[in-house]
């Protein structure tokens, strides 16, 4: 999918919602890709976290809203530790969770989650799980 770079295509109130989430400023990012390259989850992910950035920069938030990769992150801050332009991308990534879970949608369900998956499950990913269910 192409997308034209003018300011009717970035400023659209999804694409501000996300900043102000955030704090963080999406234009920022330069597409290093020291982000994606050092996250542990990547090979899982459907848009990888220099492309949310980059989709973001272009007002595409309803194609990062409705990707796995937002779900799968884990919220470890590789991503953050790594940004030479300090952004804080898992702030980012948490932004696109609050605004889909303030409209109620979910990918994270525990409670229909079988007991013996959660018993097999390493703890540091449960309490990141929980931690998509606080927006
Ligand atoms: S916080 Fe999310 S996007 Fe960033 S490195 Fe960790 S799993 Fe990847
Ligand atoms: S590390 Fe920072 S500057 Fe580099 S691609 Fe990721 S968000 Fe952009």
């Amino acid at each position: 999918m192409f997308y034209k770079l003018n300011n009717k295509a970035i400023k659209n109130s999804l694409s501000e919602q996300v900043q102000e989430i955030s704090a963080q400023n999406v234009f920022d990012c330069y597409q290093c890709g020291n982000c994606s390259s050092g996250c542990p989850v990547v090979d899982y992910m459907d848009i990888s976290p220099n492309q949310v950035m980059r989709l973001a920069q272009f007002g595409a938030i309803q194609e990062i809203l409705d990707s796995e990769t937002i779900w799968i992150c884990s919220t470890c801050l590789q991503c953050s530790s790594r940004c030479p332009k300090g952004i804080d991308v898992s702030k980012v990534m948490e932004a696109f969770r609050a605004i889909n879970l303030r409209k109620r949608f979910s990918k994270v369900e525990p409670n229909k989650t079988q007991i013996q998956n959660i018993k097999e499950t390493p703890p540091i990913l449960l309490v990141s799980a929980m931690r998509k269910m606080t927006g």
